[in-house]
């Protein structure tokens, strides 16, 4: 299905120009419009789910095997030195388009960006009652 109102259905189906690095059936991906790094790219599936919680597992497969592949482009094109694939679900995780996308950002010794979290500290109480709860 996809969402006649959203951008990313409208970018991944070619219905809206965009930088556009590879398409297929089910996939397109695209240059993020603000990027973090040089090259910093999004992984667009064509169907619009809005979140990991909608996406069925073989697209999320088919969408991590060209995350992968997207990677080792620009390792070898670009000459990153690493690359963060980070996917945001729901607004409190960052999410500000609701159409799962990856992001797939090439990383640079020295690209002043601050992409990961604050380390926290664990209770040991509550470690154990999280492993009972997400114990699967
Ligand atoms: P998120 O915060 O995970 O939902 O990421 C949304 C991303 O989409 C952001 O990095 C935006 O810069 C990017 N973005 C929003 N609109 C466009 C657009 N029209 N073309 C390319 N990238 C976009
Ligand atoms: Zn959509």
């Amino acid at each position: 299905m996809v969402d006649k109102d959203c951008i990313f259905c409208k970018l991944a189906g070619g219905e809206i120009p965009a930088s556009s690095l590879y398409e297929d059936e089910k996939f397109r991906i695209i240059l993020d419009a603000n990027p973090a790094t040089k090259g910093h790219a999004l992984i667009l599936p064509k169907q619009h789910y809005k979140n990991i919680f909608e996406i069925d597992e073989e697209t999320l497969r088919d969408l991590i095997v060209l995350g992968k592949k997207l990677a080792g482009i620009m390792k070898e094109r670009l000459g990153c030195d690493g690359v963060n694939l980070i996917q945001n679900n729901g607004e409190a995780a960052g999410q500000t388009v609701p159409h799962f996308h990856l992001h797939v950002i090439p990383r640079y010794a020295d690209d002043g960006q601050d992409i990961l979290w604050k380390p926290g500290i664990s209770d040991p109480a509550v470690q154990e009652e999280l492993v009972k709860k997400l114990s699967f």
